[in-house]
């Protein structure tokens, strides 16, 4: 039923939907961000037979974010033969994205979808140094998208110069033995990594991939192996809105991940992969358009984890 639904789906519908929605704020962290247009909205959607539908402002460009969080974890686990998941955590913190904390005892950090477990995943993909590493990541964000990405360098930089709790994260995590590179190159593959630019109907692509057990359904090829792809999907789910992922497995029932940019990007499993784009965020740094959409768009085709009516 989501399946067939899903390919006749209106995306520019949803979004005239959402235009009126003018609750949060934008995120002010850098200058890059805080110029983002409060009105942008985007939606777009990919099947899982490939078909591509974006409504008006879907081929907009912004910073990925941390919406690229569940795609370094891909290719941290790809990268590392599956020996990420003995680095990062898996459970939830019930606390805000970038949080001072790593697991107590183990002094890993807490999860993959925070940004201490971004900063390790980040650091542990291939490449050697920190320009190898930024490059590795944006090849592979590219396979996920199924077309060649770039990272923007202004925002790079501001991410890298301002990101002063992801240093204090990075340099904890070394004194805890958990992450053997150099803080500063973390944290700098990771700034790099979170200035790829996409645009929704890009990273609608990219959940799709990864709600299809890791083939893009666009161009045919396969990213990771499909238990990396369950095993990513698995944590987006408990983990990937934050303080605010349990309410939404309760409300949507989809896993997603957010991002300061605003943008949402959703795997339902087996079904499809979309995004919902709307700069201003809740308290919980989740897009607030981006959120009501989710939510209506789960409804709609049915994509609820744990509705009976799940097609
Ligand atoms: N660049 C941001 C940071 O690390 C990403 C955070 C986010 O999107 N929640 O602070």
């Amino acid at each position: 039923m989501a399946s067939s639904a899903a390919r006749s789906y209106d995306p520019d519908a949803l979004r005239e939907r959402l235009l009126p929605e003018r609750g949060g704020s934008v995120n002010e962290s850098i200058p890059q961000l805080a110029a983002a247009d409060p009105d942008h909205c985007a939606v777009a959607l990919v099947t899982a037979g490939g078909d591509v539908r974006g409504s008006r402002g879907a081929a907009e460009p912004f910073s990925v974010q941390s919406a690229v969080k569940p795609f370094l974890f891909a290719l941290a686990l790809l990268d590392t033969g599956g020996e990420a998941h003995d680095r990062v955590g898996i459970e939830p913190t019930g606390e805000a994205f970038d949080a001072i904390k790593l697991e107590s005892g183990t002094g890993r950090p807490p999860n993959p979808m925070v940004n201490a477990g971004a900063l390790l995943t980040a650091a542990l993909v291939d490449g050697g140094d920190a320009d190898g590493r930024a490059e590795r990541i944006r090849s592979g964000l590219s396979a996920f998208a199924g077309r060649e990405l770039a990272i923007d360098d202004d925002v790079a930089r501001s991410e890298h110069l301002l990101g002063d709790r992801n240093h204090a994260l990075a340099h904890l995590m070394r004194a805890e033995g958990a992450l053997q590179a150099e803080a500063d190159d973390a944290v700098s593959a990771y700034a790099r990594a979170c200035a790829v630019l996409v645009d929704a109907e890009a990273l609608a692509v990219m959940g799709a991939t990864l709600a299809l057990g890791g083939r893009n359904p666009v161009t045919g090829r396969r990213v990771v192996p499909a238990e990396v792809a369950r095993d990513v999907v698995a944590v987006m789910a408990s983990c990937g809105v934050y303080d605010g992922s349990g309410r939404w497995m309760r409300s949507v029932g989809v896993p997603a991940k957010s991002s300061v940019s605003g943008a949402i990007v959703l795997s339902a499993p087996g079904v499809l992969g979309a995004a919902i784009v709307g700069p201003p965020l809740d308290e919980q740094g989740t897009s607030v358009r981006g959120r009501i959409g989710s939510e209506l768009l789960s409804a709609e085709l049915g994509l609820h984890l744990f509705g009976a009516d799940r097609g």
